[in-house]
């Protein structure tokens, strides 16, 4: 068997030319743009790479950004009072504060203090918790566990009633993950460095998300024939033969398992573009909801 190949660009692409049409109908219904403020603390490589990445996206969906370039030695009480001032400003629907910040920040603080109506990464302790239980709504679904959802359901796989294995039990991405998964009626096991025989458990499952950040770490023989898999994991691999020295891989062994499995989000190609569109799925949200749009 060779699977199915969910593409997450394709997907993402859709998605975000959707959000541009209802951008264009809030702007024309209410004369007001979604918008998303930016809060980068130093000069990591890869941070200024997801914003820059991130600002690209909300321009091309016709999402103001508001962008914080901050200094790596910024004081706790500074970037307090950027988060306030940004909770204030009417302009501002969504606020992403990139992660990690520097070792002297207290991280709970500042990602307290955003907003719960504008904390579009959905990390909130409140809004986790109404996340995690039944019959509540969270105001936001964090963006990487929302876009393994939107793949799934995009790509017609059904999850009620299916074994889910989640590979990864962070706040990030398994936990939320794990829950949506429960809350779509799946029956639900939740791996981690823990489990005992971890292949045996894995393959149990229906439907596989593997977020544990191993490299290649889910082998062919580790996957139920006929499964979905979604593989989150973004690892860089030494490479010597690739311009950087290094390439991107994920949690699975894609050549093997596409021979195994029914459908199979690369990785890079799968999630990574989802988590940005579904930033901009959030924002978009919480800027309707500002405004009072259907
Ligand atoms: P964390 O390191 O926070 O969590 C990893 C999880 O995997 C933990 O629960 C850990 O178990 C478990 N784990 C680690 N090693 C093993 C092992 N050998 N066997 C079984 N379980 C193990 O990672 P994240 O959740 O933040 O990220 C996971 C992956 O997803 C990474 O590759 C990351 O880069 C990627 N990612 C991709 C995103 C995207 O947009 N595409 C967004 C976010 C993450 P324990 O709890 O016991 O320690």
């Amino acid at each position: 068997m060779t699977a199915e190949i969910i593409d997450g660009k394709a997907i993402a692409a859709t998605i975000r030319g959707e959000i541009k049409a209802e951008v264009e109908a809030m702007q024309a219904q209410y004369g007001k743009m979604p918008g998303l403020a930016t809060v980068l603390v130093g000069a990591r490589k890869d941070s200024q790479a997801y914003v820059s990445m991130k600002k690209k996206a909300c321009a091309e969906a016709g999402i103001t950004s508001f962008a914080h370039d901050l200094p790596a030695d910024i004081s706790q009480a500074d970037l307090l009072k950027i988060v306030q001032d940004l909770n204030a400003n009417p302009d501002v629907h969504g606020i992403l504060v990139q992660l990690p910040l520097p070792d002297h920040i207290d991280d709970e603080e500042i990602l307290g203090a955003i907003s719960i109506e504008k904390d579009v990464d959905g990390f909130h302790p409140l809004n986790i918790g109404r996340l995690s239980m039944k019959r509540r709504e969270p105001l936001f679904v964090p963006c990487t566990p929302r876009g393994c959802i939107e793949l799934l359901d995009r790509t017609g796989v059904k999850i009620e009633g299916k074994e889910a294995v989640v590979l990864g039990r962070s706040n990030i991405v398994g936990l939320p993950v794990a829950m949506l998964l429960l809350h779509r009626n799946a029956t639900l096991t939740i791996c981690h460095s823990r489990t005992k025989d971890l292949p045996g458990v894995v393959r149990r499952a229906d439907i596989l998300i593997a977020a544990v950040g191993r490299a290649e770490m889910v082998k062919g023989d580790w996957v139920k024939p006929g499964a979905v898999v979604i593989d989150v994991g973004t690892n860089a691999v030494d490479d010597p033969t690739a311009k950087k020295g290094y390439r991107l891989t994920g949690d699975v062994d894609f050549d093997e398992v596409k021979e195994v499995a029914s459908a199979i989000s690369p990785s890079p190609g799968g999630v990574g573009p989802m988590t940005i569109a579904m930033l901009l799925r959030n924002t978009m949200d919480s800027a309707k909801r500002a405004v009072g749009m259907k």
